[in-house]
């Protein structure tokens, strides 16, 4: 089985350049050995116009038996021959896009230290896969493919036997995709939809498989029509992971929709001391003009939840939902916190929050200190237990609230850290703002925003369900009318004391 990926190019940039975006030399035939056989990759012509390589896969039948994993389609399942008797070796299945995965590791992540800028850059591309089976024909490869931006879409399907037309065509289409993509993404989209075209998995399907799909996914599959097939056919059907996948998903298409500016309404928006709340909008409305320093509220917030912390004594620390990093990046100039760990669901805000805290050029110390870590924080985490505390800045207003309560589980059931530290909008506060439509919250992806006493009636029940003590305090000027622009909860476990923690 094997598929070909060809471009063209001009004496300035020529096409040969592919082996550098491949990470793989046009004139070097290379092999690497898989969990499943051999991969080749050679380059079937090299010149500066145009440059094609091939990825051969050859498949060891008898390992797939032996890995007991052979049984995809492709004869009776339950026969014994058809363990050896089946389409693996030949098709472009889902061996081969495990197979593109290793072989092309860096190119998939659009790594290229040589051309960083061609490998950021769209290219022509042609991309052939001679036998790709196809559970839903070439009418499911168009709606595939359709939608991710390729010039042309080609799915013939391929007959059974050429020697007799009459037999009709097999589930194989030959595949040719043609357009301007940038190779990384091309990659990526044939990481996620060989194995979904020939929807039958040839590996058990592990809980990290919904992060390899939405990291192969980035950029394309939240808004994809057929996301909720894809998905679910990539996870082979198990509907745990793509519940799971679809509503972390569904997080990212709304992040993305958002052009990720999170909390860009009350951020933008200063609260400082002795400023009305209109004043405090005009100083930031236009900047220039305005005199009286007014402190961002998400300055404020950070402070409030510093101090909140550092009260605490805690060591270790959890940002949950940590979006672009700012907190990290604060709770990193304080040597006290030794473990900050920033976990967000949106893949697209961690690689910001990695851009912005420089994680590649952090000496090593520095480094030691943070680790960011996409995740879901309705679902329970062994990774997040054992920590002094948690925070969760401006977050919550961002689950539905059907969901509520499963974040409640697994901040103060599960991970029970000593400390957790919750920041979300007054919306009784909002009458203030000015540039605030009456009935409106203050960021599109808000679900809600809650009155001080819906806020302490939440807080007050997951107290009392998982055995926290809790206390307010207001961030932002607390108007004697309205209370503060942001309100902020502490909750302290009541089954431990800061010292028998420590011990
Ligand atoms: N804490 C930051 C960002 C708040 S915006 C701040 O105070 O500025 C809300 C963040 O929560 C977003 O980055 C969003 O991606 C994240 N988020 C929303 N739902 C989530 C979920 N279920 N699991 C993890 N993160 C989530």
């Amino acid at each position: 089985m094997f598929l070909t990926i060809s471009t063209t190019g001009t004496p300035e940039r020529p096409a040969t350049d592919l082996g550098f975006l491949l990470h793989k030399h046009p004139e070097k035939a290379q092999a690497f050995s898989t969990a499943h056989g051999t991969a080749h990759v050679l380059y079937p012509e090299a010149t500066a116009e145009r440059c094609t390589a091939a990825l051969l896969l050859e498949v060891d039948p008898v390992a797939l038996v032996r890995r007991g994993k052979g049984k995809g389609r492709g004869g009776a399942p339950d026969s014994a021959l058809a363990q050896y008797v089946n389409d693996r070796p030949y098709a472009a299945s889902s061996l081969l896009a495990v197979a593109l995965a290793k072989v092309f590791k860096s190119a998939l992540h659009g790594a290229c230290a040589a051309l960083p800028e061609r490998a950021a850059a769209p290219l022509p591309l042609r991309i052939e896969i001679p036998a790709l089976p196809a559970r839903g024909g070439a009418g499911l490869v168009d709606r595939l493919f359709g939608p991710l931006g390729w010039t042309s879409v080609t799915a013939e399907p391929v007959v059974l036997d050429p020697e007799f037309p009459e037999w009709g065509d097999s589930r194989y289409v030959r595949l040719v995709l043609e357009g301007k993509l940038r190779l990384a993404d091309a990659l990526n989209q044939l990481y996620v939809l060989l194995p979904v075209l020939d929807d039958a998995k040839h590996y058990w399907v592990a809980p990290d498989e919904v992060d390899k799909l939405l990291r192969a996914g980035d950029g394309w599959l939240a808004g994809h029509p057929e996301q909720k097939l894809i998905t679910s056919r990539y996870l082979s059907r198990r509907w745990g992971l793509t519940r799971e996948a679809t509503e972390r998903l569904e997080m990212v298409r709304l992040a993305e929709a958002d052009g990720l500016e999170v909390e860009d309404v009350d951020n933008a928006v200063g609260a400082g001391e002795g400023d009305t709340a209109a004043g405090a909008v005009d100083a930031v409305g236009e900047a220039g003009g305005a005199e009286e320093r007014s402190v961002p509220l998400a300055e404020l917030r950070r402070e409030a939840i510093l101090g909140a912390l550092r009260a605490a004594e805690a060591a270790r620390v959890l940002d949950l939902g940590c979006g672009q990093g700012q907190l990290v990046q604060a709770l990193l100039k304080d040597v006290r916190f030794t473990d900050i760990v920033g976990v967000d669901v949106s893949a697209r805000a961690l690689a910001i929050a990695a851009r912005r805290l420089r994680l590649e050029r952090m000496g090593e110390r520095q480094a030691g200190r943070v680790t960011l870590l996409q995740g879901s924080l309705t679902y329970t985490d062994k990774r997040l237990t054992g920590y002094d505390a948690a925070v969760l800045s401006e977050v919550i207003e961002h689950l539905d609230l059907p969901r509520l309560p499963a974040l409640g589980y697994a901040v103060f059931g599960s991970a029970r850290p000593r400390t957790v530290v919750v920041t979300t909008p007054n919306v009784e506060y909002n009458v203030r703002w000015e540039t605030l439509p009456a009935g409106h919250v203050r960021h599109g992806d808000h679900r809600f925003e809650w009155t001080r006493e819906e806020f302490r009636a939440w807080a007050a029940d997951i107290a009392g369900t998982y055995g926290y003590g809790v206390e307010f305090a207001p961030v932002g000027t607390d108007d004697p009318e309205v209370g503060p622009p942001t309100q902020m909860a502490v909750f302290t476990r009541t089954d431990t004391t800061p010292k028998e923690d420590a011990a």
